[in-house]
């Protein structure tokens, strides 16, 4: 079985090879620039414990590079140079303006106290500060699996001891708590750009009667493996916003099934008092975490860890569609098995995208000095209620207080992130959807935004006069 890494390779090349790139800009692209390979002590209890870490530096084509941190005790360098890969790609393809870049710690975090998760936290930013491998405009770390905002306010308070001076350091890192410099929305953004991604490929009737579905997302019938930060808005929003039935879960520690429709935040409630999603509500276990994956519904959102979607499950996934939340579910091997079968494939890069593009409005949030929608809010909504005064009076009728609310209100921090975070989703899945249509020989959707994504980065390079 190739490794991760391999497998995203694998994917360039194809896509690579139906572009008309010059084969030294096309390995330049392909190769990750900087890896940073760690090895610290860290006092755990009487012990002292050397830890592994890394962080790989993709591409520098456009700066800062950006990624995730990655608590997990899986992390290899194989691993981390394949995320980073991805996330070159994945901010090309949506306009984001950075070059690709990840952090893995290789420990399995709920094994440690918090205490001692910080001094591992405040080490690994040291070290990175030490190798010049963080800052606002060098590369921005942001919450992957196993981290969230509470790591990355020690990696800002960290910062700040020895960059204090820099007027710009709250934008050293992104996925802060709002209190903290954060932005509101980028909690949801990964799940909630699934959402937008999924909504606009089902809204597109030519393609969704190709695979014998009606257009539109409500009743239909999602399994999400994964409830971590990704999984868990992922399914709450397909439900509650666009009406899909979520009919099983699958996590660590089994999988249920339910086909009246699992209400997720209720789930993950019963989750953190019980310790399981096993015995909820009405809903069936399942002999085992695999089972959820081969069961029949219409989309499939894998949102836990690369590669579990295997040459040696592949034939068995019943799903129309396979919606890749998580990082390199689907392996080069099962690809190539569910392409076959006609299974629609919504890549990685795009539909997870929605995490960095809501950090890229927390970095510019943070070098602007100044919370969005504060300029034009109150602006705003004088001049609708201007228009809806107006309104009434040509008419004779006026709005009830609940509907002149809903008119008049000004955008703030929140509407304008989703508002992006819809744009941003939209129209790239035209960009790529595209291409898929147009280009002869792109037989996959994976293939069409490699390809996008490669043209945007090659032109970066011939911009710069690096490459003629
Ligand atoms: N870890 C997330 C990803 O894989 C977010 C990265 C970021 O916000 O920089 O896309």
């Amino acid at each position: 079985m190739s490794t991760f890494y391999q497998s995203v390779q694998r994917n360039f090349d194809r896509a690579a090879a139906l572009t008309t790139m010059p084969k030294g800009l096309l390995s330049q692209i392909r190769e990750c620039n900087s890896v940073l390979q760690l090895r610290f002590p860290v006092k755990i209890g009487r012990q002292i414990k050397v830890i592994e870490a890394y962080r790989v530096q993709h591409s520098h084509h456009r700066l800062p590079t950006k990624g995730g941190i990655r608590y997990s005790s899986h992390v290899t360098q194989d691993e981390v140079m394949a995320l980073a890969s991805l996330m070159t790609y994945k901010c090309a393809l949506v306009d984001v303006p950075f070059g690709g870049a990840k952090g893995g710690v290789k420990i399995t975090p709920w094994k440690y106290t918090e205490d001692q998760l910080e001094r591992i936290t405040r080490r690994y930013t040291s070290e990175l500060i030490k190798k010049n491998f963080i800052g606002p405009g060098i590369d921005v770390p942001a919450p992957d699996y196993g981290t969230g905002g509470r790591e990355m306010a020690w990696i800002l308070d960290t910062y700040n001891v020895f960059k204090g001076g820099d007027i710009d350091s709250i934008a050293c890192v992104t996925g802060k708590p709002v209190h903290q410099n954060g932005i509101r929305g980028r909690v949801e953004a990964t799940g909630r750009g699934v959402y937008y991604g999924l909504k606009e490929l089902l809204s597109i009737e030519e393609d969704v009667k190709k695979i014998g579905m009606e257009p539109g997302m409500e009743g239909k019938t999602i399994v999400i493996q994964g409830l971590g930060n990704v999984g868990r808005y992922a399914g709450i929003i397909c439900r509650n916003e666009g009406g899909a039935k979520i009919i099983a879960v699958s996590e660590y520690e089994g999988s249920i099934y339910d086909p009246k429709g699992i209400d997720i935040d209720k789930l993950c409630k019963h989750r953190s008092s019980t310790g399981s999603i096993l015995g909820f509500n009405g809903a069936k276990n399942l002999e085992s975490r695999e089972a959820a994956l081969e069961l029949e519904c219409d989309i499939l959102i894998p949102a836990a860890l690369e590669n579990q979607i295997h040459k040696g499950n592949a034939k068995r996934i019943k799903a129309k569609i396979i919606a890749e939340a998580a990082n390199g579910p689907v392996t080069a091997d099962a690809q190539e098995i569910l392409l076959k079968k006609g299974t629609i494939i919504i890549p990685d890069m795009y539909l997870n995208a929605g995490g960095v593009t809501v950090s890229y409005f927390e970095w510019l949030k943070n070098l602007s000095h100044m919370r969005f929608g504060r300029m034009e809010k109150r602006f705003d909504q004088n001049v609708y209620e201007n228009l809806v005064g107006f309104v009434e009076k040509q008419t004779g009728k006026s709005a009830n207080n609940k509907e002149k609310k809903f008119l008049v209100k000004g955008a703030d921090e929140i509407d304008l992130v989703r508002s992006g975070l819809e744009e941003t989703m939209v129209t790239a899945y035209h960009q790529f959807r595209n291409v898929y249509k147009r280009k002869r020989n792109v037989k996959d959707l994976r293939t069409a935004a490699f390809i996008t994504a490669l043209e945007k980065i090659g032109n970066d390079y011939i911009n710069m006069g690096v490459f003629p």
